[in-house]
Formats: C-alpha cells, structure tokens, sequence
C-alpha cells in the first residue's frame, strides 16, 4: 500500500510506497547524472582561466598571488548571466493584469575548487570548512545590505540538477523578497507556538527509523515526506534562525558530516546529479519567528513528471526509512 504523506515545511503532497523501494542500480537516468549542458571544450572556472569570469569578490590564495590569477583555491566572482542588479530601486510596474517588479538582487558563484573534475566527495573536511567559511562569510555580506530580504545558497550538480558547467561551484543569490518555499515553518509557529524543525528533531531522534547519522552538533535524517529519493536533511541540534550565526565548532562538524556522507551517496547511488539547498531565515525586515536553518541533499534519479507539476504531489518511488537504512548501514561502516 502507497501513502500519501504530508511536507509541512513546503506544504505539498508526497505518493511513497509503503515497502518497496527502487534500488539504485534501477534508476533510468543515474548513468547521465553527471552531464551538463555547457560548453566542454572550455571552462571559465579552471586555473588559468581567471579572466573569463567576472573580478574576484574573494578568494582563498597563496600568499602573494595578485586578485583574478592562478594561486587560489577558493574563488568567489558575480554570476556573469545574473537576471539581479543590487544598485537598482525595487520598483513595482502594473501592465493591466500583468505585474512586475525591477530585478534588484545579487548572484555570487563560488568555485569550489582550480581542479576540473573532482567535486565535495573529494574534498578533504579542512577543504570543506574552507568552504563552509566562504558561505558564511558572502552570506553575511550580502545580508548588510537592506534590499536583501532572503539568501538561498545551493549547488547544482549534473544536468539533472540544472547545472550548465561540470566544474565544481555552489551559487549563492540574494533575493529582494522571502519565497514562499519555507512558509510551513512560521505557519506552523503561529498554529502550535514552536519551531517545526526543532519538533522534527525531537520526534525522528525518539522514532529512529529515519535516522542515518547524529553527530555533535547535527542530525541526518531522510525526512518523512522526502520530495527525492534518497533526500537528505543535516540539521544543526541547537535552534539557530541563520546560516550566518553557524560557529566555529558546528563548521568543523558539518564538514565532517558533509563529507563523510557525500562519498556514501556517491557510491551508493553510482556517482548521481544532485542539489544542495541551505534553508535560512528572513532578513532586514521584521523577526518572523518559526525559522530553522537546515541543509537539504537532494539526489536527482528521476525527472520531475508531468503528475508532480499539475497536481503538485511528489511522486518518490523510495521510502524514506528504507532510503535511511541504506545511508545508516553504509554510514557505520565508515565511522
Ligand atoms: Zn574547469
Ligand atoms: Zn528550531
């Protein structure tokens, strides 16, 4: 028997088979995962090719080597093709039915790495806390500024994930408005008086069975209503509104974590096209209270259908216990 299940952090409707569970060998398109739809003849994020992006925002470097030239590790540019202007007014056009507003915002890319080829599954957890500080360190620079109401950090990998180059990068956008994406969560605060995170927190770590992994100061769990197969939520234990507010400890934690997990899901699902998505709170605007930063690892083995667009229910052949076990038994192995 099917269930239907219920995402209160996104409110939609996710179809999960009670107890049977597509394996990962019989997913159709996981041999293509990794495709994307750039140009592969050249690549503007390899060492060397610093001035086909636009200037560096901020880089990890050797000592000594001079902004936009080889020597770095790290590199923070502006997304070249950004839809966003930051020094534009938010201005709001009505053309009968029609509305629009002026594209005020900012779209930053992070490469993540000079090395073609190689992705987080690689990266040592010094490498990813690197990483991790850059993400801290843009998003409360970005947050500075009054325009920006939300910023969504994410990385596309594959073309099943929407990215057009192969070189390892994250994306980071801030946006003049809060989407509606999380809208569960301070509903759900307003309804019952507490955050919805921290309840999911309490009930899977009492529950167990979506469980893959607790560490200090996170826990992963395949949540109840996983949208994706093989979906992946990293929690940080203590409530914390931001991703910016992150400490030193929970950094080395998460990349720890991050790592530790991004090789058992590559081996496991054979190397898949994924996103990443940081969740975080409202911005410069008054306090919405309900918000909880958390990661989500979303794999992408399947395309979107034509079902999950006109009826917005999710299909995911995986049941998110069964999803769990599989990340648990390989995670024990490991640690
Ligand atoms: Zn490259
Ligand atoms: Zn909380």
């Amino acid at each position: 028997m099917a269930e239907i299940r219920r995402d209160l952090v996104r409110n939609c409707w996710v179809a999960i088979p009670a107890n049977s569970a597509l394996k990962p060998a019989h997913f159709p398109i996981k041999r293509r995962g990794i495709e994307t739809v750039g140009n592969q003849g050249f690549c503007p994020f390899c060492e060397g090719n610093e001035s086909s992006t636009p200037h560096e925002i901020m880089a990890y470097r050797k000592e000594g080597s001079q902004p936009d030239t080889p020597g770095w590790s790290i590199r923070v540019v502006a997304n070249k093709f950004s839809v966003f202007q930051i020094d534009e007014a938010l201005e709001k056009t009505d053309l009968g039915i029609y509305s629009n507003y002026t594209g005020v915002g900012k779209q930053e890319v992070i490469i993540e790495t000079p090395e073609h080829g190689i992705d987080i599954h690689n990266f040592s957890q010094q490498k990813i806390g690197q990483l991790l500080t850059v993400f801290k360190t843009r998003y409360n620079n970005l947050a500075q500024n009054e325009k920006i109401k939300y910023i969504q950090i994410y990385k596309n990998r594959g073309i099943f994930a929407g990215a057009s180059l192969e070189h390892s990068h994250s994306q980071m956008m801030g946006l003049p408005y809060v989407p509606r994406t999380n809208a569960g969560l301070p509903r759900y605060f307003q309804k019952k008086g507490r955050c919805l995170i921290c309840a999911i927190l309490a009930q899977e770590k009492q529950n167990g069975v979506r469980v893959i992994y607790e560490s200090e100061h996170f826990l992963l769990i395949c949540p109840y209503a996983s949208r994706f197969s093989y979906e992946t939520w990293v929690i940080p234990k203590q409530h914390c509104e931001h991703f910016g507010d992150i400490n030193e400890a929970q950094i080395i934690d998460l990349a720890w974590v991050v790592m530790i997990f991004s090789r058992i899901m590559t081996d496991a699902l054979d190397n898949p096209a994924y996103n990443l998505v940081f969740n975080s709170a409202p911005l410069n605007m008054q306090f919405v209270p309900g918000y909880h930063w958390f990661l989500e690892i979303l794999p992408r083995l399947l395309v979107t259908t034509g079902a999950d667009i006109s009826t917005g229910m999710y299909s995911n052949p995986v049941a998110p216990e069964l999803a769990a076990e599989l990340f648990r038994n390989k995670m024990l192995k490991l640690v």
